[in-house]
């Protein structure tokens, strides 16, 4: 398939029953945005923005922050970027901006919420992105947004930055990697854009497994139907008020997992860049029907083993 994939990867993703995926890149890196156009990405799906702040022995001023970005601007021509605000603290510290040590890093002052302790660096990437954007598309996502609160703050610095900037083709929306998020889609479908559904971090919290421990490895499974039926939640909630659901975390480029995905009714994916080709490619062998089919299945499942086995049986 591989050889397949990469002939045709700068064609759309079109399910055998013509339902059409958008597959995108995750990038941490401004450099790899010209590859990721070359390996057939419609767009950025996640623009990890941290190296832009992890580089450095100072936070990165506006004028540098827009000059990264604007690379990958350029790079895209036209196709849609997916940037992600600052997502540090916790186990991963910035070496200017030390933050008091915690029992539980993951559970603590991390993403949106080191933000809220220093706003001006949040203020700052919004000018440098929209600044950067201009009159290109760029979707503006927040990590880590656990409450309603967090989400009314960051919208409200949003506008402001907006009002003075006034880029024209730019979403805002809200990264569901944690339980509450997702429990609560309906509400932030209101104001959002977009949900960008970050399996990694959804997983973790939803199976109370450390993502980074090896020992545990065989529990943090995104398949499992609890994971699936946070998913679903989100996807339903965002259709009813006619926003889009990416997925945007390892999950998307499981083979096993993109039925299920398509048949849980998310519209994009974004995988790493070399992966593009071949989710392509993937999601032309199944038909949406098939994968609703299955997705309803895999949500009474027992387990993610169950999950698995139900997708091996019907390839
Ligand atoms: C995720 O949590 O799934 C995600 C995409 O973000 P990160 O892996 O950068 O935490
Ligand atoms: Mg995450």
């Amino acid at each position: 398939l591989a050889e397949k994939a990469w002939a045709s990867r700068d064609q759309h993703a079109t399910t055998l029953d013509q339902h059409r995926i958008e597959v995108c890149a995750n990038l941490g890196d401004t450099a790899k945005a010209v590859e990721a156009v070359e390996a057939g990405a419609e767009g950025v799906g996640l623009l990890r923005t941290e190296f832009v702040f992890m580089a450095q022995s100072s936070a990165p001023d506006l004028a540098a922050q827009t000059a990264e970005y604007k690379k990958v601007i350029d790079a895209l021509d036209g196709r849609p970027l997916v940037a992600r605000t600052l997502d540090v603290g916790g186990d991963k510290p910035l070496p200017y901006w030390p933050v008091p040590k915690e029992e539980n890093p993951f559970l603590g002052v991390r993403g949106i919420r080191l933000c809220m302790q220093k706003p001006e660096l949040l203020e700052t990437q919004l000018r440098a992105l929209l600044t950067a954007a201009g009159k290109q598309p760029i979707r503006i996502m927040f990590p880590m947004v656990a409450d309603w609160s967090e989400w009314r703050w960051a919208k409200e610095m949003f506008d402001r930055v907006q009002a003075e900037v006034q880029a024209p083709d730019v979403q805002l929306g809200i990264m569901i990697e944690v339980p509450s998020a997702a429990l609560n889609a309906h509400v932030f479908a209101e104001e959002a854009d977009f949900f960008s559904i970050g399996t990694n971090d959804l997983t973790q919290y939803t199976l109370a497994v450390d993502r980074g421990n090896g020992e545990l490895s065989s529990l943090s499974d995104a398949m499992n139907p609890a994971v699936l039926r946070l998913i679903k939640m989100t996807v339903d909630a965002a259709h009813a008020k006619g926003k889009w659901v990416g997925v945007c975390g390892e999950m998307g480029s499981d083979p096993k997992a993109l039925p299920i995905l398509l048949g849980l009714g998310v519209d994009e994916l974004s995988v790493s860049l070399k992966r593009v080709p071949l989710v392509k490619a993937q999601v032309r062998e199944w038909s949406l029907s098939r994968c609703r089919e299955l997705a309803e299945q895999a949500l009474v499942a027992q387990d993610a083993g169950s999950v698995r086995a139900l997708v091996g049986e019907a390839k």
